[in-house]
């Protein structure tokens, strides 16, 4: 059934706060959206859901994560992102097969739509199990296959590259167009000029954006300075990576001259902050890319390192480490923040005409929220934007739809056998770490 009615709804639409509004989706796509007196009869008898009591807002974005990691959740915390990434999860990820991964990222779906999450950037490996698992919890993604190749390893990353173009190939489009793709050279650290040279020309000829991680920390700066004589956005800017959309994760220690190098090629930024902080990376300076005009969408990064998936956590996140960074309490108000959590993460994704939005002709990716609760109160309509940052909590998420299907139903999970996933993904995970 992707054709439904919500009736007397909050509606938080990119121009306004829409009280006792409808909401008519027509085969997986918005055909009205307002208040629901004027609800055109043509619209009266579609399947009804009721919406009393709830706010209506797009879905949350996470614009970068690396879903199967749910399995290596909690198996190191309290580490500096090098030692952490060489010492435990390096090691831990050679012996992943490709079931962990499904049943890694169907563990994270079930996490991602239960927080009001409908639509994720991942990049890691055995992506054919992540994109299976994408078409079964019928969630949108864009995904990318991870890629590494130093210096000496020529012929492994023209395989690597081959690889990930024929994934692209295959998956682009598919799950009734609800998978993307993109090709994901990691890092400047672990990739070789001549790769992600190679990268960027396969990308721009056959037009498939780039996904990369970029200045996540300052040792990462200064470790690249010293090989390279240029800064890791510079040295991308050099090597072509910014001549097709890239979705850049991180960017936390960038100069101005970076962040001035970003805006003027359109690179889209994926803000991570749980991650950063739990790393101790530091902190993106998101209120000088945004007064540039560069888009940046808010991500939750792997849940090795945050360690949950939780968009309206990673929201208050968001907003309170800029105000505190900054020493400025009026910085990423509200309202930008839940902008960036939704339409900021479909332009890092390039779905900016698809989703992101309550608007008409626009996917119906969008959930529903409980305002009827303790901590919700006093509610008002003009306090809705406030409570969803600054108050709610991700169990409030009552339901969620993507692409006109309900697959959260009053928080029951309609695409996802919860109780065998669990039980399944916590076999695995131990295997994988003993
Ligand atoms: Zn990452």
């Amino acid at each position: 059934m992707r054709d439904l009615l919500i009736r007397d709804v909050l509606a938080l639409t990119q121009a306004a706060v829409c009280p006792q509004a409808a909401i008519a989706v027509r085969d997986g796509e918005i055909a009205y959206i307002g208040p629901e007196a004027d609800l055109p009869p043509a619209y009266a008898g579609l399947p009804v859901y009721e919406g009393r009591g709830r706010i209506a807002m797009p879905g949350l974005v996470n614009a970068h994560t690396h879903a199967a990691m749910t399995l290596l959740r909690g198996y190191a915390d309290d580490l500096a992102l090098h030692e952490w990434l060489t010492q435990m999860i390096f090691p831990a990820e050679a012996r992943l097969t490709d079931e962990d991964v499904y049943f890694g990222t169907m563990l994270a779906c079930a996490e991602m739509i239960r927080s009001g999450t409908t639509c994720f950037a991942d990049m890691y490996f055995f992506m054919d199990a992540t994109a299976r698992a994408v078409a079964e919890s019928g969630m949108r993604a864009s995904l990318s296959v991870g890629m590494g190749s130093g210096a000496g390893d020529v012929d492994g990353g023209r395989a690597k590259l081959a690889g990930a173009l024929d994934f692209c190939s295959r998956w682009n489009g598919q799950a009734g167009g609800r998978i993307t793709t993109m090709l994901a050279p990691h890092a400047p650290y672990t990739c070789s000029t001549t790769f992600i040279e190679d990268v960027a020309r396969a990308a721009r000829a056959s037009g498939l954006g780039i996904h990369t991680h970029v200045s996540e920390t300052a040792r990462e700066v200064t470790e690249i300075v010293t090989e390279y004589g240029k800064s890791p956005v510079e040295h991308f800017e050099a090597l072509g990576v910014f001549d097709v959309p890239t979705l850049a994760a991180h960017c936390v220690a960038v100069s101005e001259r970076d962040i001035d190098i970003m805006a003027a090629h359109g690179v889209r930024v994926a803000h991570n902050p749980g991650s950063n902080m739990k790393l101790a990376s530091g902190v993106a300076p998101v209120v000088d890319m945004l007064a540039k005009g560069i888009a940046v969408g808010l991500g939750t990064d792997g849940a090795a390192s945050n360690n949950n998936l939780d968009m309206i956590e990673e929201m208050r996140l968001a907003t309170l480490l800029q105000k505190v960074s900054t020493g400025d309490p009026t910085a990423m108000p509200a309202a930008e923040c839940l902008t960036m959590a939704t339409m900021g993460g479909a332009r890092c994704l390039g779905l900016e005409q698809l989703i992101g939005s309550l608007e008409v002709g626009k996917r119906a990716d969008l959930i529903l929220v409980d305002h009827s609760l303790p901590h919700m109160e006093p509610f008002l309509a003009s306090r809705a934007t406030s409570h969803m940052v600054y108050a709610s909590s991700s169990s409030d998420v009552s339901s969620v739809i993507i692409d006109g299907s309900v697959v959260m139903d009053e928080r029951r999970l309609t695409t996802i056998d919860e109780t065998a996933i669990l039980a399944e993904a916590r076999r695995r995970a131990a295997v994988l770490v003993e």
